[in-house]
């Protein structure tokens, strides 16, 4: 694998992302993950620095207004957002930087950055993203409610990715992202 290239992970809430980045962080050193801003408060378990940096609405502003978010979007009710020094340290250590984001940013992220390696993953099943977005029991109803709508209009733009993984047994959809990044990086 070659360094320095940045590489985003969209797909609908739900579909396993952060499951899938998990695991492959644990199997591959190499790999940089990008810690987000965002507005949401933090889910049971999460902790401040590691899987976001929770911030007010009124300090992501400034951040916007400042220019220290390389790309970020509105999602669900809640602001989300790349710093510029999340993909710092992995570039400056000529690491392979992940980016775990939803549609909006990762359209800004190929304007900005066209040679970034883009990839979507997709659930088996319409009925399975469902069953894993209320198994995961960390989201109220309203909130499932919204992330269910957007997840329509991610899924018909998958076809914009360099790459779709299908996450049906997480082990093969594992498998399927370590051959494209072996292959492309
Ligand atoms: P996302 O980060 O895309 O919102 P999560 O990684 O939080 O999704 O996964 C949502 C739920 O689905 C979690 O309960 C997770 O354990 C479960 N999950 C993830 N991948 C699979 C899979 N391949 N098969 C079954 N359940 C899965
Ligand atoms: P969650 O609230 O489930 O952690 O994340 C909601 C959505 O926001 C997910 O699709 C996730 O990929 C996306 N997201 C997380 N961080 C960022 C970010 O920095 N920028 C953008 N655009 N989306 C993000």
């Amino acid at each position: 694998m070659k360094s320095g290239k940045l590489i985003v992970l969209t797909g609908p809430s739900g579909v396993g992302k952060g499951t899938l980045v998990r695991s492959l962080l644990m199997r591959h050193p190499e790999l940089h993950l990008s810690v987000s801003v965002t507005t949401r408060g933090p889910r049971q378990g999460e902790i401040d620095g590691q899987h976001y940096y929770f911030v007010s609405r009124s300090r992501f502003e400034e951040m916007v207004e400042a220019g220290e978010l390389v790309e970020w979007a509105e999602f669900a009710g809640n602001f989300y957002g790349t710093p510029y020094f999340a993909l710092q340290r992995g570039i400056e250590a000529g690491k392979l930087v992940l980016l775990e984001i939803e549609l909006e940013g990762a359209r800004q992220i190929r304007d900005k950055f066209p040679e970034a390696l883009r990839i979507f993953i997709l659930p088996p099943s319409w009925e399975e993203l469902e069953r894993r977005l209320r198994s995961r029991g960390l989201d109220s109803e309203s909130a499932i409610t919204r992330r269910l709508l957007r997840a329509k209009a991610e899924i018909e733009a998958a076809g914009e990715f360099d790459f779709q993984v299908i996450n049906d047994d997480l082990e093969v959809a594992l498998k399927g992202l370590e051959s494209v990044l072996t292959v492309e990086c």
